[in-house]
């Protein structure tokens, strides 16, 4: 199974994708964890990372396409996985499907919430400054998993959200509709309480997962 999460910033795609990883017993492969990642361990690629994303600007293509090449590669990713954060580009979603060939159908949700909404929940996002998981201080003021104390992600602050979600309509938006016409996409609701949203993920995964394969017909040969 792979799976490839769309939206804008703050629509649940790493919340959702977490539980949907764990149910499914394969990986989360969230490019914005590995970078914040890379940038925590001060690698000289992490450092760089940082600048851009700290900006609200994207890391390179290349660098990201390469990232998640060697991710996917992986022994646990065999299976399948959950992308969260990728592809983010049309270059990237071209490159998607290069490493997708004879692997099998890629089933693409795309979770929407009206702008108003997600403004609101990324005031109120915060992460864990010991484990990284996502919350919110609408919920909690502690992390629900390991108890850690919440920060704010740099990229969320004020001035950079607007700027993230300029860069959202300009350079990802465009991927919803390069996948629009396909058998396995699907649009779910984002606007709903979290285990509605869970729910609701796996029935559009369930069922674009039912879609038969196109049969390939090879001229000539008896029907
Ligand atoms: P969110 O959860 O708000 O959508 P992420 O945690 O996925 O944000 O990503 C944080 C930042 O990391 C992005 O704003 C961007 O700068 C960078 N980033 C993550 N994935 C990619 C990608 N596929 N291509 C380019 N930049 C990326």
């Amino acid at each position: 199974m792979r799976i490839v999460l769309l939206g804008p910033p703050g629509v649940g795609k790493g919340t959702q994708g977490r539980c949907l990883a764990q149910e499914s017993g394969i990986p989360l492969i969230s490019t914005g964890e590995m970078l914040r990642d890379a940038a925590a361990r001060g690698t000289p690629f992490g450092l760089e990372a940082r600048r851009q994303v700290d900006a609200g600007l994207l890391v390179a293509d290349d660098v990201m396409i390469g990232l998640v090449k060697e991710r996917t590669s992986e022994l646990d990713a065999a299976k399948g996985y959950v992308l969260d954060g990728f592809p983010r580009t049309v270059p990237q979603a071209v490159a998607l499907d290069d490493m997708m060939r004879g692997r099998g159908p890629l089933v693409v949700v795309d979770i929407v919430v009206p702008e108003d909404v997600l403004m609101r929940r990324l005031a109120a996002r915060r992460i864990c400054g010991s484990c990284g998981i996502n919350a919110s201080i609408e919920w909690t003021t502690a992390c629900g998993s390991c108890g850690g104390q919440l920060v704010t992600r740099t990229d969320d602050e004020d001035g950079v959200v607007h700027e993230r979600l300029k860069v959202y309509h300009r350079q990802t938006k465009p991927i919803v509709e390069f996948y629009a016409g396909r058998p396995t996409f699907r649009h779910i609701d984002g606007n709903q309480p979290p285990d509605v949203v869970t729910a609701a993920l796996s029935a559009a995964i369930r069922e674009a997962s039912l879609v038969p394969a196109p049969v390939k017909i090879t001229p000539g040969a008896a029907l």
